[in-house]
Parts: C-alpha cells; structure tokens; sequence
C-alpha cells in the first residue's frame, strides 16, 4: 500500500509537471516542496525538469535545523527561500516558486498586481506583495520573501517571478494558477483603459459568502 507521503509527492510531482506544461516555468526553471508530519520538506532537485522527474528525486530536508537528510541528490538552490517560508508559517505544507510570465512582466514595470474579479479574492486575499529585486537563490531573497508573507499566501519577485503557499497541494498550485491569471487580466485590461479594481467593501462580501468558504475548505482538505 501506498504511504500518505507517497501519495503527495505523486501529486505534488503531477501539478509541477502541469505547472511546465502550462508555461508557469520553463525548462528547470522554478521548484516546488511539500512538508511531512515530521518536519521534514521534500524539494525538488536542482537542474532536472519536471517532466524529467520521479517521485523519488525529491530530496528531504529537516525545517528546523536546515540539514540535509542524505540524498543521491542535490536539492533545488532555492533551499533557503522555502525553509524560511516554513519556518515563518508553521500553516504551510507546500510550497510552489515559478516563473509565470504575466506576473514578471508587470513585476518589471512596478504595477502591483491587484483583484479586479472574486476568485483572486477568494484564493489570494486583496493584497499580493512584491519584494525588490535580489540575487536568486540567497538567504536575504528568502528572508524578504518570508517576511511579507507573514499574513499572506503569496508574492511576487520583482523581474524574477512568485511563490505560493498553501495548506495543501492544490491550495498552493491554483493560488499560484490565479496569480497569473490575475497578472494577464490586469495586464490586458490596462491595454484597454484604467480598469476598475474591486473595492475593500466588495472583496470583504465575497469572503463572507458561505460558498467561498466551503470552497476553500475542500481546497485546503484536498491532500488527506
Ligand atoms: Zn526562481
């Protein structure tokens, strides 16, 4: 029989491979991690594709002490941004970094990405922060990126690209799905006019709809 980890890292593996197919990451382009009852995170390797690899190549990696549990190989250089994503939020199970193109484009050009319709509401809240640009890959990457998602699921990397959380797997996935379109939305409305952004009022009404939250609770209870 299969182990419960087994399970989600067969799913984590299935929407990191659609997260290529979809164009969110190019080539070995963006990483993707899941955290065990024990404390331990699964990231993917670094420099394989996801199309390229099998559940067992993702490589463990105790969140408390950081050390590497041993591997045949490397994990994913952006080790530092999800550790301390997991330290900052105990809620996370997963963690999804990609480099949709929408996003880094208005990311490049400082428009925030902000809700003009309910799902980015619903699945990211009215506010999607963005960090300046640093190296990739470093602790002060991560620890910026950390620190402004203390109450928030997601944000974006200036001319770099996202990072979701989620307390599941799809959770994270469509945050990071939303995210995007989201980018497009805005960066096609804005070719047009000035579009209209949903106000405080109209986002806290959507929030307050028993449908939304019984949606997103099966989103967050997807895994188990
Ligand atoms: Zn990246």
């Amino acid at each position: 029989m299969k182990s419960q980890l087994n399970k989600r890292k067969e799913l984590l593996l299935e929407v990191s491979k659609q997260m290529q197919q979809e164009g969110l990451v190019i080539g070995p382009g963006g990483n993707t991690s899941i955290k065990d009852e024990a404390g331990i995170m699964w990231i993917s390797p670094s420099g394989i594709p996801f199309i390229e690899m099998s559940i067992d190549d993702f490589v463990p990696i105790n969140v408390a002490t950081g050390k590497l549990i041993d591997s045949r190989l490397m994990p994913s250089s952006e080790v530092p941004l999800h550790l301390l994503i997991y330290q900052a939020r105990p809620d996370a199970n997963c963690i999804i970094h990609a480099h949709p193109s929408y996003v880094i484009s208005l990311s490049a050009v400082d428009i925030p990405i902000v809700p003009l319709f309910p799902d980015f509401v619903v699945y990211l809240g009215e506010v999607v922060p963005q960090i300046p640009y640093v190296t990739p890959c470093t602790e002060e990457m991560g620890r910026l990126v950390a620190d402004k998602m203390e109450e928030v699921p997601s944000c974006v990397l200036k001319n770099h690209g996202a990072v979701t959380i989620g307390t599941s797997i799809k959770e994270a996935y469509t945050r990071m799905q939303v995210l995007e379109s989201g980018a497009k939305i805005l960066f096609r409305a804005k070719l047009l006019g000035e579009p209209r952004v949903l106000s405080k009022q109209e986002a806290q009404a959507i929030l307050d709809l028993d449908i939304e939250q019984y949606r997103k609770k099966l989103l967050r209870e997807s895994d188990e």
